[in-house]
């Protein structure tokens, strides 16, 4: 809390009273906190990388006679770390795009159907290829939503791929989608390796990864979910996780239809 104190007085000198000012500054405190540790954080993860590629770069320009194996598994380790550059770099322009368009007016028409479909068809060689099975249930004509398609896009891969990326071969992934009151519904549904009670609740903070090494190795950068978290306050829905650890977890997303 702010405080000012100021005292008062008349034309004689003589004191009347006293005023005191309290502002309550702990919410603006804690936003200035998240900021700056977010800009830490960033600068932090854009860093490794960084770091990681100039010394390879560095070995391979001193080391003339180096072995043709090693010098292709170091443009590998150079490929990975750009990769991962380039993920961050394009999660935190989504971020910088999702503030600075918070509560647009949502004129746009999407279709949620055509949206989890178009999801599904994108993930179908990667299931493919770790052996997990997809399924989904789907209305068989459109729903519609006012919003942002672009940003639904992006909410839905994120769920669907998170499912996919947590989910060791021979898993099961599904998801469902259907009108529930007023609102359409979406559950992601996934055999994978669960979620903690006590992670549960931090998860959609931006960069908090259960398992760092982990995140890193299958390509995360722990933006996907807040990013998700951001969309969907946006568009005036809710978002929850049930999980349990090493059975698998369950994303219940809700969102009015227009
Ligand atoms: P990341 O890029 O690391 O996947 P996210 O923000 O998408 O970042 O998710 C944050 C963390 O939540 C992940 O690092 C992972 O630990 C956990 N997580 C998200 N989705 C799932 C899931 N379907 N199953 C298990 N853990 C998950």
């Amino acid at each position: 809390i702010d405080i000012y104190v100021a005292a008062l007085s008349n034309d004689l000198g003589e004191s009347v009273g006293v005023v005191v000012v309290l502002n309550d500054i702990s919410e603006l405190a804690y936003l200035e906190r998240v900021r700056r540790d977010f800009v830490a954080n960033a600068s932090h993860e854009l860093k490794t990388p960084i770091t990681v590629i100039l010394g390879l770069a560095e070995t391979i320009l001193d080391y003339k006679d180096m072995p043709e194996n090693m010098r292709t598994r170091f443009m590998g380790d150079i490929q990975t770390q750009t990769l991962r550059l380039s993920s961050l770099v394009t999660d935190l322009m989504s971020i910088s795009r999702l503030e600075t368009t918070q509560n647009g007016v949502m004129t746009e028409t999407v279709d949620l159907t055509a949206s989890v479909k178009n999801a599904l068809s994108n993930v179908d060689n990667i299931c493919r290829e770790k052996k997990i099975t997809l399924s989904n249930r789907l209305p068989k004509g459109e729903m519609l939503i006012n919003g942002d398609k672009e940003e639904i896009n992006q909410l839905i891969d994120n769920l669907i791929g998170n499912a996919i990326k947590y989910t060791p071969s021979l898993g099961h992934v599904s998801v469902t989608l259907k009108a529930l009151d007023e609102q359409a519904q979406i559950i992601v549904k996934d055999t994978g390796i669960g979620i903690s009670l006590s992670h549960q609740q931090r998860i959609f903070e931006r960069f908090y990864r259960v398992d760092k090494a982990r995140s890193r190795d299958l390509g995360g950068t722990g933006l996907g979910l807040s990013i998700v978290k951001n969309i969907v306050e946006k568009h005036k829905g809710t978002i929850s996780v049930s999980s349990i650890e090493n059975h698998g977890s369950t994303f219940t997303l809700l969102l009015p239809l227009s």
